[in-house]
């Protein structure tokens, strides 16, 4: 039986995860200091022998038995990232290093959850995964972008230097069930003001694009990734490559969610990127990956979920 080691298990992300491992039989081990995650996401986990959560931050080392290591710790919201922006570095780089370490000692196979941000603000359109990027080191973007990008520096380096299996997977924007409500990402912030009739928060002119990749597919492009042979490193992007403007995502939550809401307009926050979609052709290559839930279906789910959270 595999066991696998998720940090930031009690997250977004690696709470959908650690649900699909432990449905498929495997040994799931959640690692998180609880600092945007939440004990809740995983509740429904908690009486399944295959599955066990522990508190623990992983700028400091960790000492376990594990095959494979899903490595998602580090908040990935603008403004929670932003909150503690040293805390942030610290957990991408010394996180690495800690769970490259475990890695190294264990023979554990390894991923990193690394993100689209590695390519800054693009003048590349759609991104493909040999742009370096357009990154501004000093900006209150930095202490993500360039700690994800380093954090691919040290996966590249421990994989030439002590041959260790890496994967790195560069996430695009993604969305589902289990944001938290005050998250502050475009989607859940807009689901959650226009449910509560609330204005909708338009940053800039709202003609920057994103696009949007449902959770379950993400989920699924992830593990496929992890059982992929040893040689495919990456890094390969992962998202839905259907780009929308944020005046067109606000549309489409109004269309689902009714109500009275009106858009205002806030100031564009500093080093915001313009324009992000992802080329997906290397993940279809390599892995027969592609999302399959569209824009629609996706914010469908992810409106029912808030309604019960909110109990609207
Ligand atoms: P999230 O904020 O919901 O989850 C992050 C989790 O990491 C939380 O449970 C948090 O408590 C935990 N964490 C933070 N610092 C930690 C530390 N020092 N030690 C242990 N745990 C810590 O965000 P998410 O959307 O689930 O993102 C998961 C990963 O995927 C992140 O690494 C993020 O950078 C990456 N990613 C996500 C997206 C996206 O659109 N969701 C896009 C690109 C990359
Ligand atoms: N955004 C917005 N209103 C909000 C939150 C975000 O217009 O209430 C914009 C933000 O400025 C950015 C885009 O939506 O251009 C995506 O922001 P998010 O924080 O979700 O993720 P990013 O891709 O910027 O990391």
């Amino acid at each position: 039986m595999q066991r696998n080691l998720i940090t930031g298990g009690a997250g977004f992300l690696g709470s959908h995860l650690c649900d699909r491992l432990t449905a498929l039989g495997e040994d799931v081990l959640c690692v998180d200091n609880f600092f945007t995650g939440s004990k809740r996401n995983l509740a429904h986990l908690m009486d399944k022998p295959n599955c066990e959560l522990m508190r623990h931050d992983v700028t400091f080392p960790l000492y376990v038995e594990v095959d494979r290591i899903f490595n998602l710790a580090c908040p990935a919201s603008p403004v929670h990232y932003q909150h503690d922006p040293v805390q942030t570095t610290k957990t991408s780089v010394h996180g690495a290093i800690n769970m490259l370490g475990l890695a190294k000692r264990t023979g554990a196979r390894i991923l990193q959850a690394s993100t689209s941000e590695v390519y800054g603000d693009p003048e590349v359109h759609p991104q493909t995964e040999g742009y370096w990027g357009r990154v501004n080191p000093i900006g209150i973007r930095s202490c993500y972008d360039e700690g994800k990008r380093c954090a691919e520096t040290l996966f590249f380096d421990y994989h030439r230097q002590h041959q260790l299996q890496i994967k790195v997977m560069r996430i695009f924007n993604t969305y589902g069930p289990r944001m938290h409500p005050q998250d502050g990402r475009v989607v859940s912030n807009f689901i959650v003001q226009a449910i509560k009739g609330e204005d909708i928060t338009i940053y800039g002119t709202g003609q920057q694009t994103r696009s949007f990749c449902y959770v379950d597919d993400l989920v699924e492009g992830m593990i496929l990734f992890m059982r992929s042979p040893s040689d495919f490193t990456g890094p390969v992007n992962m998202g839905n490559p259907v780009e929308f403007t944020m005046l067109q995502l606000a549309e489409h939550v109004l269309q689902l969610v009714g109500g009275k809401s009106k858009l205002v307009f806030h100031p564009l926050p500093a080093d915001d990127p313009r324009q992000r979609q992802p080329d997906i052709s290397l993940a279809k290559a390599r892995l027969g990956w592609e999302p399959k839930v569209c824009l629609e279906d996706g914010l469908k789910r992810t409106v029912s979920y808030f309604r019960d959270l909110l109990n609207a």
